[in-house]
């Protein structure tokens, strides 16, 4: 099959991590017969250098244009002291808002050869950490009305949480959606003893859950939540929440497995489009020295297989290769421990190659 595939290598070690994901994809169209045609764009900080814009306007429409955005990392301290509207991380925003991406996959493993990197104390806790957290990502207090007032007791500021049953609706189909090719069990996570927004948010999760019997739900309040994620993450398949819970709960899960360069991400729209990317930033400190962990790109690349190319068969030979390549005992510096063998960018990322087969 013939795939379009927009590309942002980004700044620092995007670039570098980006190559190594494109050879695994280069990798799996010659084993399993798929063509991907890559079309480079840019955004960031050196679109900023190029143009002025850190997201010009055809990035966007190309993007567009394509089945799936792979993304390395954009910002770099070149560009702090831009103003806000025109640092590198206002592409991310306006990538969000213009490919219409209103769900947040971020997927926190805890692989069994890097299970010392975890960072909860007891490794029997970690010994079966697969959690998916489906954050909405376009509606929520992040989107509501927001403002100042003067009262008679002085100034106050607020920030309105407002979900429709549309919004709901179609985060939770998604979340039901990836339990079935997974454990078959959503947490919908919320705060309905005390807000309005998560009693409309757990009806509706509840009432989409008619359409799936076969999956099973239960409900969290967000503070046990946070503390059941450190009890016992094993307890967890797919964590369904609003923006503001799944931002933080999101990060939460995230650290748990403790290896930053090992974590992949995708932002979905309606129908199978996506932006694949990891969830680290440009890593300036460790750019263009061949240091940078490219496995979260490769990873995320192997998301986009499964959600926007519908090939499973091929994303499982990606997470496959990573995999054996830990097993093996390659590790980047980010996750080296004693008696493992210590490679760089280009070398792990030939090794996940090679292993697809
Ligand atoms: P960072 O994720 O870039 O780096 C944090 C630490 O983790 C650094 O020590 C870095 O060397 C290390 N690290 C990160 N990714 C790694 C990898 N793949 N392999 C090995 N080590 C890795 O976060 P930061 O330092 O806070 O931010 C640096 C720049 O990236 C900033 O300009 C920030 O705004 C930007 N940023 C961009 C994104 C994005 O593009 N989505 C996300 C976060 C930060």
């Amino acid at each position: 099959m013939d795939f379009r595939l927009a590309v942002i290598p980004g700044d620092g070690i995007g670039p570098e991590v980006v190559n190594q994901a494109l050879k695994v994809l280069e990798r799996v169209g010659s084993v399993y017969g798929h063509r991907f045609s890559i079309k480079k764009l840019m955004a960031g900080g050196c679109a900023i250098d190029a143009t002025g814009d850190p997201l010009p306007e055809d990035t966007l429409r190309e993007c567009k244009n394509s089945d799936a955005v792979l993304l390395g990392a954009v910002g770099g301290p070149k560009w702090d002291n831009l103003p806000g509207n025109k640092r590198p991380e206002k592409a991310l925003l306006g990538l969000r808002g213009g490919l219409g991406l209103y769900a947040n996959l971020r997927p926190a493993v805890v692989y069994e050869d890097l299970k010392d990197a975890c960072l909860l104390k007891s490794r029997n806790s970690s010994a079966n950490i697969d959690i998916m957290v489906v954050r909405e990502l376009t509606g929520g207090i992040y989107f509501g009305e927001r403002g100042r007032r003067v009262t008679l007791n002085g100034e106050q500021a607020f920030d309105t949480e407002v979900y429709s049953v549309m919004e709901v609706e179609r985060i939770a189909r998604m979340a039901f959606d990836i339990a079935r090719k997974r454990r078959r069990k959503v947490t919908s996570v919320d705060k309905a003893n005390i807000l309005e927004s998560s009693r409309l948010w757990r009806e509706v999760v509840e009432k989409t859950a008619k359409d799936y019997p076969d999956v099973e739900l239960n409900h969290m309040y967000v503070d046990n939540a946070a503390m059941q994620l450190i009890r016992d993450p094993s307890q967890f398949d797919v964590i369904v929440t609003t923006n503001m819970f799944g931002d933080i709960l999101s990060d939460e899960a995230s650290m748990i497995t403790g290896s930053i360069g090992m974590l992949p991400s995708a932002s979905l729209a309606e129908g199978n489009f996506g932006l694949y990317e990891p969830i680290h930033g440009s890593a300036p400190d460790i750019a263009g020295q061949d240091k940078a962990n490219p496995l979260a790109t490769i990873l995320s690349a192997a998301m986009m297989l499964r959600y926007s190319f519908n090939l499973p068969k091929e994303a499982d030979a990606v997470e496959n290769a990573v995999e054996k390549v830990l097993k093996e005992g390659y590790r980047t510096g980010d996750i080296m421990s004693p008696g493992k063998i210590l490679v760089g960018t280009e070398k792990i990322g030939d090794k996940v190659a090679e292993y697809i087969r």
